[in-house]
């Protein structure tokens, strides 16, 4: 169970350290936001938004928030925190509607998976509200999606990095990283452009991995039998080739060059596999497998 040294759980009577937190798209990651800040008596009231009435429903069924509101301005307007999580593509339709309907002194951040774009939308269309812009990312999740997929400890003992600018407010800063710490999480602050960099390497490329070796195995003739004997290995590797293609379809676009980048070295990588077995070179595979177990055993 994860120390709760860093959350300020409120009193019953007390003010809640956020009066009215709105959550735009309650799936996995905002429904865990707001299932691990219920659990702490962190907001007063949480309200959700988003595109379709029916996961709002089921996002309140579940007790992830205690209302929604069909349009994502009415429920803004309350707000005093607004959480966005939605997938990258849809980022720029909601922060045009969020941003006539924002209280003067709400504060505004985000989770997607990759920073620069966001940022950069969020400079253009915020305008001078941008300064109450914290732009975030939680390295958690699961392949899972929607309200169903949410749960409260989610965040409990990962990272959530943010990358404020040169503009953010350090009010604004500290509300999202007091609001990060009660969920459990542990909270580093990096540069957008350095965040796409390090998540093109640790998460894009995995991905990118994980989905063309499904792909490659699925457009096999025998694919029943393959799958049927696929285990160990094949299953951890390829688990993550069940996440949401939309989500990952935007995080690629988002972050594009960086992920370019990461490929060709991986393409080196697997070249020179390749080419050692092609040479049936075994000291030059044991030379690779060796430094990757090295560094594998060092680092995880
Ligand atoms: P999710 O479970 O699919 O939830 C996405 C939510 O956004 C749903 O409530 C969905 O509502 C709503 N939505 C989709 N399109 C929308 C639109 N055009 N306008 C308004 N709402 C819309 O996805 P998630 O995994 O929580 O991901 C949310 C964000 O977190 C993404 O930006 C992702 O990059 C980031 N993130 C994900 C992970 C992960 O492992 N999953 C980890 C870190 C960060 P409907 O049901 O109506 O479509």
């Amino acid at each position: 169970m994860h120390s709760k040294q860093a959350s300020t759980p409120t009193q019953p009577d007390s003010i809640p350290a956020i009066p009215v937190l709105c959550v735009i798209g309650t799936g996995l990651i905002g429904g865990s936001l707001s299932l691990a800040l219920k659990q702490q008596n962190y907001c007063g009231r949480i309200i959700g938004a988003g595109r379709s009435e029916a996961t709002l429903q089921r996002a309140k069924q579940l007790a992830i928030i205690d209302d929604y509101d069909t349009s994502i301005a009415a429920a803004v307007a309350q707000a005093d925190m607004v959480f966005v999580s939605v997938p990258l593509g849809a980022m720029s339709a909601v922060f045009e509607q969020i941003k006539p309907a924002l209280k003067a002194d709400a504060v505004v951040t985000d989770a997607g998976s990759a920073k620069q774009q966001v940022v950069n939308l969020a400079e253009k269309i915020f305008a001078e509200h941008s300064q109450r812009f914290v732009a975030g990312h939680p390295i958690a999740g699961t392949e899972n999606s929607g309200p169903a997929a949410a749960f409260a400890e989610l965040y409990q003992q990962r990272r959530v990095i943010l990358t404020p600018t040169t503009h953010t407010l350090a009010s604004a800063l500290e509300q999202v990283t007091a609001m990060w710490q009660a969920t459990g999480a542990t909270v580093e602050r990096m540069d957008a452009t350095h965040h796409d960099k390090v998540l093109a390497a640790t998460s894009h490329l995995p991905h990118a991995i994980a989905f063309a070796l499904v792909d490659c195995l699925a457009s096999m003739d025998d694919i029943d039998e393959i799958f049927r004997f696929a285990a160990g290995g094949f299953r951890d590797i390829s688990r993550i080739a069940s996440s949401d293609p939309v989500m990952w379809r935007d995080t690629f676009m988002q972050n594009r060059e960086q992920i370019l980048e990461m490929i060709q070295r991986y393409q080196a990588e697997l070249d020179i596999i390749y080419q050692a077995l092609q040479s049936s070179d075994a000291a030059s595979l044991q030379a690779l497998f060796t430094r990757a177990k090295k560094s594998r055993d060092q680092f995880v």
